[in-house]
């Protein structure tokens, strides 16, 4: 007999995965304009598109209950959600959320969960609309689902950016990612010595970005006001050298960004060389920042060109040409999906 064929997926890693899963699908409704492949799938239902897209988070892989508390989280759950309709510029209006909880878990920690799913509805003008809820072997599982809305004309896709589109960010990047360090190395200290108190103060906003990310629909909002609709968009949840490549992929452009125009706080900046990292790679690499990256075209950049939060990085190149990063002494490196390599 011969043995049934295995292969691990850390082989395929998690797009490879999806892929394969999911690369023969075909649907079957006019009304599914787009299925899997983009930040939430969007729906024909008449005069404006629906948008739908949902997420799990599981203890011990996405968060760490020692550090993140839990009315935090609850409000990062919402956050990270309607961060994906905000990366389709579309409006969020209703969220489902299903909880796992093991008996670790009182009435009181599902009631502080809550506070913080509540919170962030009422920031996001969110209906909470249903759910579901069950008891789990280990730990704690949030899965949210939401809705969102968006008229045809202002739908952003991952697909869409031509040579020559202007690339935005907004915010700074990589602040998410550091305060996680930051969190690990300090459970770390209270591990081996419990009367260590965590000195947090000097890591605030770093550490803030990691708790509690806030998704940018102001920019959304204001984009609209300004009657500007990006040519592709995306939210930077895995680090801005993962989104440029499902950018590129998905629109068939290269992009070329520079170095020194890459959004950086200067507390990511500090903290990062305090753990030895290169600052661009944790804006390059690090994930969750729940920022925008975006591209429009040449006519458009004046309606932003003074935007205090909107950050002009590169601009969209031939296919052929690639992802290259110039770097502030002009070297060309190229961007790997995951860290980057120098050409020379
Ligand atoms: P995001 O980081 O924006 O949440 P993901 O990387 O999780 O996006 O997912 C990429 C695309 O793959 C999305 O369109 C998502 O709906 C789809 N997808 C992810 N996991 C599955 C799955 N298990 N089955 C079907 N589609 C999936
Ligand atoms: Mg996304």
């Amino acid at each position: 007999m011969e043995k049934a064929k295995r292969t691990e997926i850390k082989e395929l890693g998690e797009f490879g995965l999806i892929d394969r899963l999911t690369s023969d699908i075909k649907t079957q409704h006019k009304s599914t304009v787009k299925g899997v492949g983009d930040d939430a799938a969007v729906l024909d239902f008449g005069e404006n598109y629906l948008l739908i897209s949902t997420d799990m988070l599981i203890e011990n892989i996405h968060f760490d209950l020692s550090y993140a508390p839990l009315a935090h989280l609850g409000y990062k759950a919402i956050s990270s959600n309607v961060s994906d309709i905000a990366a389709m510029n579309g409006i969020p209006k209703q969220v489902v959320v299903s909880i796992g909880l093991s008996n670790r878990f009182s009435v009181e920690a599902a009631e502080k969960l809550y506070e913080g799913i509540k919170f962030a509805c009422q920031d996001f003008k969110l209906d909470l609309i249903g759910g579901d809820t069950t008891s789990s072997p280990s730990g704690l599982v949030i899965s949210v689902s939401i809705t969102g809305e968006v008229e045809h004309k202002k739908l952003a896709l991952r697909k869409g950016a031509k040579e020559k589109d202007i690339v935005c960010v907004t915010g700074d990047l990589g602040g998410a990612f550091i305060g996680l360090e930051v969190l690990s190395r300090e459970k770390q200290v209270f591990i081996s010595n419990p009367d260590m108190q965590p000195e947090l103060d000097k890591y605030n906003y770093i550490v803030q970005r990691q708790l509690k990310p806030v998704a940018r629909m102001d920019i959304i909002y204001e984009l609209r006001d300004l009657g500007l609709v990006p040519t592709s968009m995306i939210d930077i949840s895995d680090g801005l050298a993962s989104e440029l490549h499902h950018l590129s992929k998905n629109s068939g452009v290269g992009f070329r960004v520079y170095e020194d125009k890459i959004p950086l706080d200067k507390q990511t900046y500090d903290t990062s060389v305090e753990f030895n990292i290169d600052p661009i790679t944790s804006a390059m690499n690090g994930g969750e920042d729940y920022e925008l990256l975006f591209t429009i075209d040449h006519k458009d950049f004046e309606k932003i060109e003074k935007h205090p939060d909107i950050h002009f990085i590169g601009y969209a190149t031939k296919m052929e040409e690639g992802l290259v990063l110039e770097t502030k002494n002009g070297n060309e490196v190229k961007i790997q999906a995951q860290g980057f390599q120098h050409f020379n």
